[in-house]
Parts: C-alpha cells; structure tokens; sequence
C-alpha cells in the first residue's frame, strides 16, 4: 500500500510546508516503469561558476510485478560510510529477476554532503545543511531542505517500507545498531522488530520518536515502516560491520518479501533489544578542552561512575573537569576524537527493553 504524503501535488496544506510547493527536483528515470533504471535527480542550484546548472543525486529503481515497494536510502548524512557502500554494492548486484514489486535506492540522499564527505551540506546557506533534521523539508528552501521535501513529496508516497542506514559519523562510534520507532499500531511495531530482529546486529534500538524533523520521525507519521541504522562510525569503514550490514539489509528484504522465499542468507544472530531514554542517558563535555573517557563502548555503567575528564591544553596546571554518567546502562556510543566544546555529547546509554 503506497501512502500519500499529502494532496495530489505533494503539498501538506496547513502543514509546515509552504503550499507552493511543488519540488523542483526532477528525476532522470521513471518510477512507473518495469525493470532497473539508473540516473540522476536534478536539484536546481544557479551559483556564480553555473548559473544553469543542477546537482546530481544519484537514484535506482528496479521494479518487476507485484510486490512490497521499498525505498533504501543512505548517505543522509555524507560522512556515514558503511551505508554508502552497502547500497553501491547492492545498486550493481540487484536484477529485476532477483526481486518482486520496487526498491527504489538512493545511495547519496544528500549528495553534496556525501560529496565533502560531511555530516551536513556545504551548499547550504549556513554550509551546515542537515538532511536529518530537514524533514518534512520545504520545495523552496535551501538544497538540503528541497532534498527533504523531495523524498516526502515524491519518495515516499512510493514506499511501503524505508532502510534508512546511518553510522556515528566523523563525530561519534555506535556499537552496530537497528533501530525502530514505536507508534499506536500493535500489528506495525511487530512488524518493526522483526525487521530489527532481521538485521542480526548486536544491538537494537527500540524508541519513540524524539524529533520530528528526521526522516524516522517524518515516515512514522505517514505510517511507513521505517528501520535505521548505527552501522559503527568514526568516520571510517569497518570491514567487520560492513559484513554484518550487508547480510542484515538482504535479510530484511527477504523478509519483507522483495527477495524470495528461496534467497539464501544466514540465519541473524542474536539481537539485544534496548531503549535510549531521556537526558539521563546522555553525557555532554562540560567545558572546552580535551576529553580523556574513562570507559569504553559496550561497558555497563552504574550511576554516579566517573565517565571521563576534560583536560585544559590552554592552562595545563588546571585540575581535569570531571563528568559522571547520570544512571546505569550501557556505553551503546561514544564520541571519537580528543577536542571537545562545553555541550558536546560524549557518551550515550542503552537500557534493556522489558519483556
Ligand atoms: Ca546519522
């Protein structure tokens, strides 16, 4: 069942989308049509050195008969890798003969930001352009916020279900991670988990929705069946969890019925299932300076531990600033790299789902 993300046109009247707001992306291939097409989505984009000229993102459709419609998405932030390549991989791999109904790839959803290899887009006003914060986007506004509205207006009414796969990025390293969001309906978070589940990586992440600007939050709403991911991090690519997403994202088809029956994947491994709660699971540097942790990803914590201390390269003799983990849980991410701004978060906790 394809969802309509508004009116005809792809307009959310009333909504925090401007009613004019037709995208100006247009798409190289056509979504309606049967087998596996490669191209490019244009964003306008008239700057001093091209006054006509378009980015690319790069987007695949393969499509044969009937079936579930998936759209697969990474590179919503430009520094998270193992997503990246999982997608390229599967863009080369994939047939129309191997799959039923569409899967729709879009390997770079924010391409300048893939591009620079950063979080966030450069060709944006503030240069700080975060597509996970952009939703539901705007048809006007800066390229990262017409990419949004893009997929919202013109992706995801083709959608029934969307793999979403992030990493920690340059900034932060994840223990492998699934993750969901629960709504209302019993029957979709079932069906939620068991895709978690599918994916086989140690850890999944079961929450609700904290900020409705990100993509979860946005597809939660329009009543997708939506899972992420936290494939490592670090701003590198581990060959290690690049093989565990790789099986986890077939797997994930094979259960939604884009693969058939017969494709061959590894059962999934075991998945702790775990909840990131309010403020208390977090750990932010309480000043500038550089941060020596005192733990490491994967610890279990108890509340009031020493979880690390800033030090002060511009007055050495200052003793460190101590900060403390807030409640007991699990390390299930930690910030990499030494130089820390007073705010930064530094760790954050895990808890086990009950039952
Ligand atoms: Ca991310």
């Amino acid at each position: 069942m394809a969802v309509a993300a508004g009116t005809e046109d792809g307009c959310h009247k009333g909504d925090t989308v401007m009613d004019e707001c037709k995208s100006r992306i247009s798409s190289e291939i056509d979504f309606e049509k049967a087998g596996k097409q490669t191209g490019f989505l244009r964003l306008p984009h008239s700057v001093h050195r091209s006054a006509y000229g378009w980015l690319p993102i790069p987007i695949v459709c393969i499509s044969n008969g009937d079936g579930p419609n998936v759209l697969l998405v990474s590179g919503n932030h430009g520094d998270e890798y193992e997503g990246q390549v999982i997608l390229m991989n599967l863009i080369r791999e994939l047939e129309p003969k191997h799959i039923r109904g569409r899967v729709i790839i879009l390997p770079a959803a924010n391409a300048p930001a893939v591009r620079a290899g950063r979080r966030t887009s450069p060709v944006d006003f503030d240069g700080e352009g975060n597509l996970n914060r952009a939703f539901p986007g705007d048809a006007n506004g800066t390229p990262t916020l017409m990419i949004a509205h893009y997929i919202v207006s013109e992706l995801l009414p083709h959608a029934d279900y969307v793999l979403d796969l992030h990493s920690g990025g340059s900034s932060l390293m994840y223990i492998p991670s699934a993750e969901t969001k629960l709504g209302d309906d019993v029957k979709m978070n079932a069906e939620a988990i068991a895709l978690v589940k599918a994916f086989g990586l140690p850890i999944g992440n079961i929450g609700e929705v904290l900020d409705d600007r990100t993509f979860a939050g946005t597809a939660k709403r329009l009543g997708i069946k939506f899972v992420g991911t936290e494939l490592g991090g670090g701003g590198t690519v581990s060959t290690e969890i690049l093989a565990m997403g790789e099986k986890g994202v077939r797997r994930c088809l094979k259960l939604i019925g884009t693969l058939p029956e017969g494709y061959a994947v590894e059962e999934a491994p075991e998945t702790r299932l775990v909840y990131v709660g309010g403020e208390d699971y977090f750990v932010y540097a309480p000043e500038n300076g550089v941060f020596e942790p005192y733990v490491k990803l994967g610890t279990e914590v108890e509340k009031d531990q020493p979880a690390g201390a800033v030090h002060f390269p511009e007055t050495p003799w200052r003793e460190p600033s101590v900060t403390h983990f807030k409640r007991t849980g699990l390390v299930l991410c930690e910030r990499t790299g030494g130089r820390v701004e007073r705010g930064d978060c530094v760790f954050h906790l895990a808890t086990d789902t009950e039952g």
